[in-house]
């Protein structure tokens, strides 16, 4: 599922291409994918783009906001006249725009188009007011985000507040990094490959870890996020950012996906993989005791 650094990509370039669009109309092909009236957005022009977490949300010079979350397999496709000569559409745009997995078409003015393929289909889009976006329960209770991007609307998690949630559970550390209650916006893949930065092993229970290793892993999940912020984010399943193109962090990953590779740091031994809370999980047996 995108993290933070892909979602990221996806909001700064819908932000590209949409500021000043103004909607025209919504066709929706899939009922379950878009929730709410569309005809509150139609007419509406727009301002703004911001990220919550892996929420993104689009916001409106008429008071109301487009709030998406693409999930596993949701891909936004932009065409018209903010995209002047776009490279060719990734393969992973399976069926094109619009095709057989197209939800949703944003009509905007001077020909432009926004698509929501969705695949996998757990993927949402839903219109609500803006005064209301930061009361949406799912945002409320978002942990604090790393201090990776500099416009952000959210909370920072600090040092101090990753050592006290860190302090507070004795689950695996791994499955507390991910847990987006906690921390926002971290996500599998780079929660693996801090943990590797880190010399951190995914299974030690949070509280146990001493100073210098929370210090470690809050360094080392900010520089794994820049990183993969830098690279445009990873491009697994199905993710693409609105320009039709992919990220390219997955050719730089750490230990994510590394399986059977000799590690990159002490070359002795062969990153292993194993599920951690039902998620693949890699590690480098000698580096990450
Ligand atoms: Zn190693």
């Amino acid at each position: 599922m995108p993290e933070l650094p892909e979602v990221e990509a996806i909001k700064l370039q819908l932000g590209k291409f949409l500021k000043g669009h103004q909607i025209v109309s919504v066709e929706v092909k899939n009922r379950k994918t878009f929730q709410g009236d569309e005809g509150k957005i139609i007419g509406g022009k727009i301002a703004e783009t911001r990220r919550f977490g892996k929420v993104s949300v689009i916001d409106l010079d008429n008071g109301y906001s487009i709030l998406t979350h693409v999930k596993l397999t949701g891909q936004y496709i932009y065409t018209g006249p903010h995209l002047l000569n776009p490279k060719p559409l990734s393969s992973k745009v399976i069926g094109g725009v619009p095709g057989r997995h197209t939800m949703v078409i944003f009509h905007l003015d001077h020909d432009g188009k926004l698509y929501y393929n969705d695949i996998r289909r757990f993927g949402w889009i839903r219109v609500e007011k803006t005064e209301d976006v930061e009361n949406e329960p799912f945002i409320k209770k978002l942990g604090p985000e790393p201090p990776v991007v500099k416009k952000f609307t959210g909370k920072f998690l600090t040092l101090n507040l990753f050592k006290q949630i860190l302090s507070k559970s004795g689950r695996p550390i791994k499955l507390v990094l991910i847990d987006q209650e906690r921390i926002g916006g971290v996500g599998n893949i780079y929660a693996n490959d801090a943990l590797w930065l880190a010399k951190i092993n995914p299974k030690t229970p949070a509280k146990e870890l001493n100073q210098k290793s929370v210090k470690d892993l809050y360094e080392a999940i900010v520089s794994v996020l820049k990183e993969g912020i830098k690279y445009g984010g990873a491009s697994e399943l199905a993710f693409v950012t609105p320009d039709g193109t992919e990220g390219k962090y997955q050719k730089h990953t750490l230990a994510y996906g590394r399986q059977g590779e000799p590690c990159e740091r002490c070359h002795k031994a062969i990153i292993k993989k194993f599920f951690l809370g039902g998620r693949g999980t890699y590690f480098c047996p000698k580096c990450q005791k």
